[in-house]
């Protein structure tokens, strides 16, 4: 079933564009461009995502925030015109789940999203990830290849995580920082690279030439499952 997201956002365009790209991800959007209808709403129809602007006619998005907070979990990213309010905004523990910073892309708040919907989703029963001979298990934090345990950082764990969920999807370096470090990452590229370098290396030294995860060009990275 299509998640709900709700758009608070009181510029149209930016309201119309994320919502075009949430939507062709397969999530279904609605949006409110008052602040005072944001809590009616709320408890109505129970979103499983809110991305809330902070300037809006009426009650702003802290308030919002803030009240939300007093009856409900629901992950909430907030919007905001300037990059020096993050940390303020932080400091505020308004209980949102991530904040994104406008400019912002339509793609980036995409990736978001999927990362912010990813950490609320309780564990799946089996928390098993397998490809061949790799094991990983999402409750306890071990990989194994061939029953000889990986020990692995806590960003290469995320990366392995990410790409056995989805083997063969191609990645982004974007999309691989926003699911793996979220908004408290420096987002250099050259970071994540080395991640994918180190857990090749690990990987290779356990399984060499497999060459599970692969390079696209001008793109980012994929996993290609071992065949057996
Ligand atoms: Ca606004």
């Amino acid at each position: 079933m299509a998640k709900k997201i709700l758009v608070v956002e009181d510029e149209p365009k930016i309201a119309r564009i994320v919502k075009d790209y949430m939507e062709n991800s397969g999530y279904q959007v609605s949006i409110l461009s008052h602040g005072n209808d944001v809590l009616p709403q709320v408890q109505k129809s129970m979103p499983d995502l809110i991305i809330l602007d902070i300037m809006l006619p009426g009650k702003d998005g802290m308030e919002i925030c803030r009240e939300i907070r007093k009856f409900s979990t629901v992950p909430i990213i907030m919007l905001t015109a300037k990059v020096e309010e993050i940390d303020r905004l932080i400091g505020l523990e308004l209980g949102a789940d991530d904040y994104i910073c406008k400019p912002f892309s339509p793609r980036e708040v995409v990736a978001r999203v999927k990362a912010v919907l990813r950490r609320a989703i309780p564990e799946p029963v089996s928390e098993q990830l397998m490809a061949g001979p790799i094991v990983l298990n999402q409750l306890t934090h071990h990989v194994s290849i061939n029953n000889e345990e990986l020990q692995l950082t806590n960003s290469e764990f995320e990366l392995l995580t990410v790409f056995l969920e989805q083997p063969e999807r191609v990645f982004s370096r974007n999309d691989l920082i926003a699911m793996v470090q979220g908004y408290d990452f420096e987002g250099y590229d050259r970071t994540i690279d080395s991640h994918i370098k180190n857990l090749r290396k690990k990987i290779d030294q356990q399984l060499p030439g497999q060459k599970m995860i692969q390079t696209v060009y001008g793109v980012g990275y994929k996993f290609m499952p071992p065949k057996s």
